[in-house]
């Protein structure tokens, strides 16, 4: 029985890891389960999964779910110790840290810190820490496993294979909604049409990021951390149909890649069973009746947020933690209709001029640069209405 801690369980992510779970109960227990504010789902996950411990956002959560649970209740934790408590459960070996932002980054160190292996699904982490997060992971020789699809891909691929050998990386994406879309209309598009993806239902805000593929520039950084290659050695293809999750070239010519149905079990069982393979009740991918897959360039006019993702990748330090917050506050304006589409670059541009570059040392650090582009992020955007 391999011991899991979740942290985001209600989540997109969070709720296809509990299905692997459940179609193999022989082989995953879960002991600690964390949410934010979705209490209904949490009090059945519980009824279903009966961890030691759970985690909720505050403590009038914590009370409402211990009321709504009453007796034979699991452990009822809140807030950032609560979480903390529940990524470095001495039971659990295995965290996934499928929390959304950069809430996910305190919990995930502090697992490697307790010398949990990581599946991570929360790229936020690797992007604003990296370094820090990559040398805790050296020190405490831990495991971290991806699970994102497309460093999923890479990670299968790669297997074998020696790290020398590799010319460049090619993430695959999909473009989103808004691929073909006439530019001049971008700048009026609402929150329903971004989160209107054409091939995965997941949390809103990485579906935004689809739709603007900041999320694609979040995952250059995240792979430049996962595989140790330079900016210039990852490059990024749409493929609208999602079917090759990301692929590898080699300096032989030779490139490979991993293919599949858009489905998150995937990646999350790969990274809960590595180095075995899972049979899943999923649909076997047909390429014969998808006919063709298709593949271009990415448009940097029409998604500006991925050469600024480059960009701050360049600029290393404290850099891509900023880029990271003003993206995570443009997120959140637009879809409360604060901001035009087009304005999340905007505004994630101007954070990153007013940002005198560091190299953050410790978490501390990393999370104080954070605040300071939450900050002037809002600046900025209060100066555009
Ligand atoms: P989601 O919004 O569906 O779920 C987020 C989870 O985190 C929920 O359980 C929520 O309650 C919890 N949460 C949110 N804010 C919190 C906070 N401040 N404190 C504690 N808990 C909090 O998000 P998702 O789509 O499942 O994505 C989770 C992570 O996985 C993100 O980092 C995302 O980039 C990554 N990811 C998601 C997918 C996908 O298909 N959904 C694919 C690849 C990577
Ligand atoms: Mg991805």
């Amino acid at each position: 029985m391999k011991k899991i801690a979740l942290l985001g369980s209600t989540g997109s992510i969070g709720t296809s890891t509990l299905e692997v779970v459940a179609e193999h109960s022989d082989r995953f227990q879960v002991v600690t389960l964390t949410a934010g504010n979705n209490l209904e789902k949490l009090e059945q996950q519980i009824r279903q999964f009966r961890p030691q411990a759970v985690s909720v956002l505050n403590a009038e959560n914590a009370k409402i779910l211990r009321r709504r649970l009453g007796q034979g209740a699991p452990e009822i934790l809140y807030g950032i110790e609560g979480l903390i408590a529940c990524a470095t459960a001495t039971d659990a070996e295995l965290l996934v840290s499928a929390i959304v932002g950069a809430a996910g980054l305190v919990p995930t160190m502090a697992g490697i810190e307790a010398g949990k292996d990581i599946a991570l699904a929360n790229k936020e982490t690797l992007v604003m820490a990296g370094a820090l997060v990559l040398a805790a992971v050296a020190r405490k020789g831990v495991r971290l496993y991806p699970v994102d699809s497309e460093h999923s891909a890479i990670f299968q691929v790669m297997a074998g294979q020696r790290r020398k050998d590799i010319r460049r990386l090619i993430l695959t994406a999909s473009g989103g909604p808004f691929r073909s879309r006439a530019l001049a209309e971008l700048g009026k598009v609402t929150p329903a049409d971004a989160l209107n993806h054409p091939n995965w239902r997941m949390g809103r805000k990485i579906t935004i990021d689809s739709a603007t593929m900041m999320n694609k520039g979040l995952e250059v950084i995240e792979a430049h951390w996962l595989f140790d290659l330079p900016a210039e050695q990852i490059a990024v293809h749409i493929h609208p149909q999602s079917i090759v999750h990301s692929m590898v070239e080699y300096v032989d010519g030779s490139v490979i890649a991993q293919m599949g149905i858009p489905d998150m079990k995937t990646p999350i069982a790969y990274a809960l069973s590595h180095p075995e393979r899972l049979p899943l009740k999923l649909p076997a991918l047909d390429l014969c009746a998808l006919g063709k897959l298709t593949f271009e360039q990415p448009d940097g006019h029409r998604f500006a947020c991925l050469p600024l993702a480059y960009q701050a990748l360049e600029a290393g330090g404290a850099a891509p933690a900023v880029l990271n917050a003003a993206n995570e506050v443009s997120v959140e304006a637009f879809l409360a209709g604060g901001i035009g589409f087009l304005d999340i670059p905007h505004v994630i541009q101007a954070t990153l001029d007013r940002h005198h570059n560091h190299s953050p040392e410790h978490v501390d650090e990393v999370l104080r640069a954070d605040r300071w582009a939450r900050n002037t992020a809002r600046r900025v955007i209060d100066s555009i209405n």
